[in-house]
Parts: C-alpha cells; structure tokens; sequence
C-alpha cells in the first residue's frame, strides 16, 4: 500500500477485517503516524485539538509492516516492483495506490514565510508564525482551506489580520446559489477584510522574508505570512511512466476501482484496460464511477476517501471478476465564521438553484441545485440534518439508473455517516 492518509488506513484496515492474512507494507512519506485532515484548519490551527487528538484510530491495528518518511519513486509493474527513495524496492501481489494530493503550490520562487497547508508540519509552521508574533496574514484563495484557515485564524483572539483574496469573486463559489454570499458576509462581520474579483501577482519580500502580497491593480497587501491556498495537486508524480492513465494528474480507475492503463511501461495490454493488481482510493483518484452528466468528477471529500479505502481492499481480494462497482452519494461538510455547511451530490454541476428550505442569503437554509430538472445536488447552512432527504433522493436516482439494492443499502449508511461533526 503506499499512502496511509483516510484512504490507504481504511484499506489496511479492510483488508484485515476480511480476512486477508498475508504481509501487508505501508509506505508513507510522512513520518507521523496517520491523522485525519479536516481538523487541521479547524480545530488545530484554532488550538482546541492537537495532533495525538487526529490520529486515524486503527492504523496501528492491522499487523502492516510500516515504512514511514520514505517516498515512493517509482512503479515497475512489470516486475511488479514498487522503488522507494534511497533505491530499495517492494515488491507486490496487490498494490492500493492511496497517495492523495499536495498543495498546490505557488508557481514559481517565494520567500519564506509563504506557506501551503496540506498536513500537520504545514499547520504547525504557520502556528509558530503566529504564535512568534506575526500579525498580517494574507490568504491567497477563498476554497474550503482558504475560508477555514481565515476563520480559525481571526477566532484565534491574538488579533492577527486576516484579508482573504479571492480572483473568482466568492469564497466557497463550488457550493452556488446564495451560500458563498452567505459566507462572505459572515467572514466580514469577523473582521476578515475581502479582496474578491482580484488575482495575486506575486510576493515582495524584505530580506528573505514576505513582506506583502502584490495585487493585479499593482496595490501590495502587507503581509508577514502569506498562505497559499489555490487547490490541489494528485500525488502521482512518482507514477510517471508506470504506464497508467493519469487524466489531469489523477489515476484513472474504472467502476470497481482497478487502475487503468495506458498501454506502455513494457506490459503487454492496451490503453484504457485495468491492471487487476493495482486499485486506486482517495483523492489521488479519477472514477469511472462518480461522474455527473459531463463525464468523471474527481471528488476531494473525507466520505470519498473513507468509503473508496474500504471498498479498493474488498475489490483487491476479491479480483476484477468478483469485484463490486463504486456506489456513493457525494457528501462533504466544511464550518468557518459559526456557519455548519454540508453538501450532498454534485451541486457545482446543476443549472437552477431552488431555495427549498429557510430563506436564501441568511444562515439558515437549504438550496438544491437541479440539472434539466433532476436533482444533483444539496447544500445547506445550519441545517445539516435536511441533507439526509435529499441524499435519499439522489440514492433513488442511482437506483433507476441500475445500481444494485445490496451497493445502495451500503450507501444508505455512509450517507448517515458522512460529515457527522458539522451537524
Ligand atoms: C486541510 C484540509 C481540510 C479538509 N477538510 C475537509 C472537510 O471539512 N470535509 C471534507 O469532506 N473533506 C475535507 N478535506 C478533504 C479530506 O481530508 C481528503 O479528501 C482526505 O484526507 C483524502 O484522503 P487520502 O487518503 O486520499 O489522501 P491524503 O490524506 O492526502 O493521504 C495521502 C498520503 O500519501 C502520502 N504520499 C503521497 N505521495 C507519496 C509517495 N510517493 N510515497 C509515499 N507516500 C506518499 C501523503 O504524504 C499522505 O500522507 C480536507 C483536506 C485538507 C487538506
């Protein structure tokens, strides 16, 4: 396995519980034990929750061989062989490719004190700017990252500066309808300053050091640390020349989670067939599975990670013949400013937003998003629980569609699951 983030633990894990008895490595790049990314810019950042508070309960407990702080470089699948830095090699039966995503980063040279957030490290660097004194925070990107980071960091009470910059013009944009406006004005009424519809042209720097943010409109933000915060980048670069289909990055994988290839890398099959090896889980993959009407989505959401863990590791026992396609309903949660949003589906591909529930623009709401009159997705603000209707919904869309009762009755659970802290 190489990868040990929600994905890859869900997939040792799996792999016990159904009986799999065989030597079991793990490669992580990290040296810390496994955690769970969603509190890093909530909790953590705000200082309520510390590191041995994320662990992944269970990384322990499935008898792997670990090894920790060492990359992956390279995949030989012919020879089935994985390479780690410093040149020794795995070699495989079964391979779960669960590497996720990095930061993207800025492109091109910063100075210090321009930092990405991804991991613990991350998170603890930038604590220890503030912490050390620094009080003019930039945030370049209003994504989910980017609006949680603003809030824990105005909530601190330490009176940092936060301003928020945003090119497309609204924080959280992916969610539509009102909600981004909704959390604009929240994000205002806290103290953060918006700079939205403006891009970010570079960095000065005072010594090595930042020393502002410069805008489009030639103006420079002060900024004693500046966070980038424009997305992600799939892990894959180590897969470069395995042979596997990578669209944007991604490692593209059909139904059941089986790795597709390319057609190279010396093994004798065509573009576009699996390797029966080799699954893929979590944000590092491209699902034939999750697509809305203009093809495969890649999702970046815990509920994602988690249930594609679990199910690689079934698939992998079983073999492509046994193997059970991928069935999920979307689900992602996020909270900044007090507000509690959740989404259900794929709200970003509809073309009518509905306000179905509370009133539109306030902190209350549900908004469903619709494509030529299907649903495809929900959002709400402090109204989590409405959600579970409208996955339902979504679930019987799938249902029509021919997914099986035994994959819908699994979804059921996970949708009752999903993003249970945001309530
Ligand atoms: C800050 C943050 C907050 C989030 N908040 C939310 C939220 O509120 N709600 C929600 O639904 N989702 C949230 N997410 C998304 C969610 O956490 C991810 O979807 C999930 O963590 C993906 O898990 P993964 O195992 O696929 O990838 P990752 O967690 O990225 O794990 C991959 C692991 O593989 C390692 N790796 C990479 N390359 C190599 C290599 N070559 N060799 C060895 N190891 C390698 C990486 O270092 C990492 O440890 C958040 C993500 C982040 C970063």
């Amino acid at each position: 396995m190489v990868g040990a983030g929600l994905a890859g633990v869900r997939a040792g894990e799996a792999l016990r519980a159904l009986g799999f008895s065989g030597a079991l490595t793990v490669v992580s790049d990290e040296a810390e034990l496994p955690y769970d990314r969603p509190p890093l810019t909530k909790q953590v950042v705000a200082g309520t929750l510390t590191a041995d508070d994320i662990r992944l309960a269970g990384a322990e407990d499935f008898g792997a061989r670990w090894v920790r702080g060492t990359a992956a470089v390279g995949l030989d699948r012919e020879r089935r062989r994985v390479r780690l830095a410093g040149g020794a090699e795995l070699r495989y039966d079964g391979l779960v490719l669960a590497t996720g995503a990095r930061a993207r980063a800025w492109p091109g040279e910063v100075p210090a004190g321009v930092l990405t957030v991804r991991g613990l490290a991350d998170v603890r660097a930038l604590r220890a700017a503030v912490d050390g004194g620094a009080r003019e925070v930039v945030v370049v990107g209003a994504g989910f990252v980017g609006v949680e980071l603003a809030s824990s960091l105005v909530g601190l009470g330490l009176g940092v500066r936060v301003t928020l910059v945003e090119p497309f013009g609204r924080p959280l944009r992916a969610l539509g309808g009102t909600v981004p406006d909704v959390v604009a004005g929240a994000a205002r009424r806290a103290g953060v300053v918006l700079r939205l519809g403006i891009g970010v042209t570079g960095f000065r720097a005072e010594g090595a050091r930042v020393a502002g943010v410069e805008l489009a409109a030639g103006r420079v933000l002060p900024a004693e640390v500046a966070v980038v915060a424009i997305g992600m980048a799939p892990a894959t670069g180590w897969l470069t020349g395995a042979g596997l289909a990578l669209p944007g990055g991604r490692v593209h994988c059909d139904e059941r989670l089986f790795a597709r290839t390319a057609g190279t890398a010396g093994v004798a099959e065509a573009a576009g067939v699996v390797d029966p090896r080799i699954v893929v889980a979590g944000d590092v993959a491209r699902c034939d599975a999750v697509r809305s009407a203009d093809g495969p989505v890649a999702l970046e959401h815990w509920s994602n990670a988690a249930a594609q863990g679990e199910l690689a590791a079934r698939n992998l026992l079983a073999g492509p013949a046994g193997a059970e396609p991928y069935v999920h309903v979307p689900s992602f949660w996020t909270s900044a400013f007090g507000l509690r949003i959740k989404s259900v589906g794929l709200p970003g591909t509809g073309d009518r937003v509905v306000a179905e529930e509370g009133e539109p623009g306030t902190e209350k709401l549900v908004e469903a998003h619709y494509r030529e009159g299907r649903l495809v997705g929900a959002v709400s603000v402090n109204l989590g629980k409405r959600l579970a209707g409208y996955a339902r919904r979504l679930q019987e869309e799938q249902g029509a569609a021919g997914v099986s009762g035994e994959a819908l009755a699994r979804v059921s659970g996970e949708v009752a699951a999903g993003g249970g802290a945001a309530g």
